[in-house]
């Protein structure tokens, strides 16, 4: 009998100690059966054009794409799925052939997560955010497709977060005075979240091995008990920022089932098959408690 060739299936960023994706990614690819391994490819920038070429080889099923690369990796590829360009950043290729497709799975990674953990639907809901990077991209127009009451987009750099919004108002329909862009400070965002269903954190504040590690991003600010706080960091599970949420009485969220969200979906467009949930949390979690600190 003739082995199936091996598959290839690659994480294009730089640098790329933080990531969890291998473990949870292989773990639903040994779970499925499928012949394939998920490796970490640490690209330096002047060969990302080398890597991503790569990727049309017939051994490859497609690639992930984290920090850096997720704007940069647009141009080299031969299609752009209509939710990554609205959003203008793409985490997800998939080999058709010899040419390669980008997606963007953050989004619905944030709503899934955000709903199978929760419950919490976000039409008709108050949201104020806080960052206008990467993630707060797909972040913001997941709030605005799902039609929230209104969506405050807090930023240190507020000419940042007004780009976010314009770039959004021309691909979304917005309603007028819906969503706003704010400079974050703590007299702004202290009168924000007084009228506020969810506070999500977009910024990297109170991550592990970074400055703010331990720190929270709305520091001194009376979090309200009938909110809920979502904060897309995963590591540590428990932020600064989650931690007084919790002590304040309000819901909190992690972000460990968007990443595994915006993975399986990833995965379902690269093999054409659902992938298992809990393998993938189980060996997120576990690559996670090892890399704790
Ligand atoms: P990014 O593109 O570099 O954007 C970072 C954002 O955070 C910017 O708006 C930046 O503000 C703001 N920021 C950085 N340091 C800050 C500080 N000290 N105080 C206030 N604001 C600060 O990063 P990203 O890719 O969007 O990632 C943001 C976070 O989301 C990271 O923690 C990442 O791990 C997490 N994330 C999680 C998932 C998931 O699946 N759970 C997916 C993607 C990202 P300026 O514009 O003023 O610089």
């Amino acid at each position: 009998m003739v082995k199936p060739m091996l598959q290839h299936l690659f994480l294009l960023g730089h640098p790329l100690g933080h990531s969890v994706s291998p473990a949870f990614q292989q773990a639903a690819l040994d779970h499925a059966g499928i012949s394939a391994r998920y490796e970490p490819a640490d690209v330096p920038p002047q060969d990302l054009p080398t890597a991503v070429a790569r990727l049309r080889q017939p051994d490859v099923l497609g690639a992930n794409v984290t920090v850096p690369y997720k704007e940069a990796v647009m141009p080299l590829l031969d299609e752009i799925d209509g939710r990554a360009r609205a959003i203008g950043a793409v985490n997800t290729i998939v080999r058709r052939g010899r040419r390669l497709q980008g997606y963007n799975t953050d989004a619905d990674g944030f709503v899934q997560g955000l709903r199978e953990r929760t419950g919490f639907e976000l039409g008709g809901q108050r949201v104020v955010m806080l960052g206008a990077g990467g993630a707060a991209r797909a972040v913001a127009f997941a709030a605005l497709e799902s039609g929230v009451a209104s969506l405050t987009i807090f930023n240190r750099d507020l000419e940042r977060a007004r780009r976010l919004l314009n770039d959004l108002e021309q691909v979304t329909s917005v309603g007028p005075g819906i969503a706003r862009a704010m400079l974050l400070d703590t007299k702004s965002l202290a009168g924000a979240v007084v009228e506020t269903d969810l506070l999500v954190n977009a910024t990297p504040v109170g991550m592990y091995h970074t400055a703010s590690e331990g720190t929270s991003p709305a520091e001194g600010i009376v979090l309200p008990a009938s909110m809920l706080v979502y904060d897309l960091i995963y590591n540590p599970r428990q932020t600064r920022l989650l931690l007084d949420a919790a002590a304040a009485g309000a819901r909190t969220l992690d972000g460990l089932a968007m990443l595994v969200h915006q993975g399986a979906e990833a995965f379902a467009l690269w093999t054409g098959r659902q992938p298992n949930l809990e393998a993938m949390f189980r060996a997120a979690e576990a690559a996670l408690a090892g890399k704790k600190g």
